[in-house]
């Protein structure tokens, strides 16, 4: 069965191809700056062994149609292509950030699933509407395939009430869904199961914290499989710092900046979400940046680190706290896998926690799933990398069989 998993945004599309049986990703790539004077396109096929063939085209792509159209094409090309006819993509499946509490798993596509999606356009006026876009444009190219929605906040919707409701006027819930519903919940999820592999024991039986740090970064409390906390909110902005998002601030802070500063709430919704974390405090949102610029004694870099670290610390514990009890520590994501020094520093002084990680097994450099505790450290710590395409395609995979069966 192969699975094209496709992730719109407001002027992208990312694209992978996979072969489920043979455990192969057949094609993949994007479309970018669409709607710009300027677009670009590239599109590799997997060849044999680690080998590929990249094919990058630099012309205006006027919208996600004909992007989604081209792309479609490349994949069926004489010399690029990896299918010979549409007809071979069995489903597609549609990354989709917010599903509200609408939706707790993978959802095949249906009228009733357009309507929700669009319901929760309030909540993620950024994502969701280039996420409809992607649904309908591949609809229209594949009338016969399935269309799939994985949701960003579906894994999270195991989290009690307790955890998901602000101390607001209860109103606000009840008639406009106002509450934490937490974000990359495809990561969390397909991290978790990971460790379970890599560990050799039962989901179930295992309780874990996941710290996914990339651009965007949160962090989820795991109990027996389940999400019973994330540091996400309502939208993306809350919780750990991220790159340019300032994650948890008083939130009387945009009333200060309003009635002192005078910004509107247009200024300070750029300064909190693309000003502010890293950025903010450092004037750099790459990791590798600062890490170098920390070593060469730059002090502003030198605090971001300790503020970005300390926040994750605080998270273990309140995490630990929420738990109970707690087997393992999973780092995922560019910084989450790349860094020793991030993981060092967030661990530090866990050690009467039965947190100890191994400065040695840290360091090596690996790219694959490793444990980095010391022996003796009663939480494993682990690094495994995310594959969010593969659990989309997984999933997808998954409701599409189902669906199958239940209609024989
Ligand atoms: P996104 O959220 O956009 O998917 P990624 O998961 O790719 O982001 O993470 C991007 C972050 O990972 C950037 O801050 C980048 O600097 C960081 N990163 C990538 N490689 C390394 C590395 N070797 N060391 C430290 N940070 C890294």
């Amino acid at each position: 069965m192969n699975i094209l998993v496709i992730n719109t945004g407001s002027s992208s599309i990312k694209y992978e191809l996979f072969d489920m049986e043979n455990h192969r990703i057949l094609a993949s790539g994007s479309a970018e700056k669409i709607g710009e004077a300027s677009g670009i396109l590239k599109h590799k096929k997997m060849l044999q062994g680690d080998k590929s063939q990249q094919k990058v085209e630099e012309k205006p792509i006027s919208s996600h149609q004909q992007g989604l159209n081209r792309i479609v094409e490349l994949l069926l090309d004489n010399e690029y292509g990896v299918v010979q006819d549409k007809s071979e993509i069995a489903a597609v499946g549609h990354r989709v950030v917010h599903g509200g509490e609408a939706f707790h798993s993978t959802t095949i596509i249906d009228k009733k699933v357009i309507e929700a999606i669009k319901e929760n356009i309030p909540l993620a006026p950024l994502h969701n509407p280039p996420n409809l876009m992607g649904i309908e444009v591949s609809r229209a190219i594949f009338p016969d395939a399935p269309q799939v929605a994985v949701f960003d906040t579906a894994f999270h919707q195991t989290i009690p009430m307790k955890a998901f409701l602000y101390a607001v006027p209860f109103e606000l819930y009840q008639e406009d869904k106002v509450r934490r519903y937490g974000f990359h919940g495809t990561s969390h999820a397909y991290v978790a199961e990971r460790a379970e592999h890599l560990l050799s024991r039962p989901l179930s039986a295992m309780n874990l914290i996941t710290v996914h740090l990339g651009n965007g970064a949160s962090m989820a409390a795991i109990e027996k499989g389940s999400s019973i906390d994330t540091t996400m909110g309502m939208t993306p902005l809350a919780g750990l710092v991220m790159g340019t998002r300032s994650g948890d601030v008083d939130p009387a802070l945009p009333f200060f900046l309003a009635d002192h500063l005078k910004m509107s709430l247009k200024e300070i919704d750029t300064l909190l979400n693309k000003k502010s974390g890293l950025k903010g405090i450092c004037g750099y949102n790459d990791m590798r940046e600062i890490l170098e610029r920390e070593k060469s004694g730059d002090e502003q870099a030198r605090i971001a680190l300790e503020v970005y670290t300390y926040r994750i610390k605080k998270y273990i514990g309140a995490y630990y706290a929420a738990l109970g009890s707690l087997d393992a520590i999973v780092f995922t994501a560019g910084i989450g896998e790349n860094s020793p020094a991030i993981r060092e520093l967030s661990c530090q002084g866990l050690n009467k926690l039965g947190i100890e990680i191994d400065s040695g097994r840290n360091r090596k450099s690996d790219e694959g799933e490793r444990e980095i505790n010391t022996p003796d450290s009663a939480v494993k710590i682990l690094v495994i990398p995310t594959n969010e395409e593969l659990r989309i395609a997984q999933e997808t995979k998954k409701v599409v069989e189902r669906s199958i069966q239940e209609s024989e």
